[in-house]
């Protein structure tokens, strides 16, 4: 089975202490794991994703201007990857596909699905934050389009425990996703 990581919002602005929008230590805690497993897909030759969240200064017209503060914002370092996984990208950018999102899922806005299935890709693993936000709005998409999930629970995190915990419940229970 052909598979693909995909590597959600693991930015600045969402895990550094300081960052605009972090959901702090527990995504902290997934540094070195994501940067290893990023490693080892690297090393295996199969297709990466680093999927990253994108605002412009000031959009009154999107929909988490009224939900969050400005974070992820274009041109920024806030939008850069996390500590040692920048590092990795920094090396192998080649052979990482970066893409820009807008909306909490992955697929939503871009050709994350055209591109998987150009591959012959039917397999995805999930990575990063929020469990409980762009983590599930992506493994929603993925289910219904048809892709078997894993998620990695040791590396994705969110600063709400309780929607971390229940996220996990949901992928392996409702969306058929392998949970390891
Ligand atoms: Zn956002």
């Amino acid at each position: 089975m052909k598979k693909a990581l995909l590597v959600i919002d693991y930015t600045n602005d969402f895990v550094a202490l300081n960052g605009a929008l972090t959901c702090g230590q527990p995504g902290i805690d997934l540094e070195d794991y994501i940067t290893d497993l990023t490693a080892s897909f690297l090393n295996k030759g199969d297709y990466i994703v680093m999927s990253v969240d994108v605002h412009d200064q000031d959009d009154p017209y999107h929909p988490e201007a009224k939900l969050f503060p400005p974070h992820n914002i274009r041109g920024t370092a806030g939008r850069n990857p996390y500590g040692k996984l920048m590092e990795l990208y920094d090396k192998h950018k080649e052979a990482i596909s970066w893409m820009d999102k807008t909306r909490y899922s992955a697929f939503a806005g871009t050709d994350l699905d055209l591109q998987l299935r150009s591959r012959g890709i039917t397999e995805v693993h999930l990575v990063g934050v929020c469990t409980d936000i762009c983590i599930l709005h992506t493994a929603v998409d993925a289910y219904n389009l048809g892709y078997q999930i894993v998620i990695h629970a040791n590396g994705v995190a969110s600063f709400d425990a309780a929607g971390h915990e229940w996220a996990l419940r949901h992928f392996r229970n409702t969306l058929g996703a392998i949970v390891r």
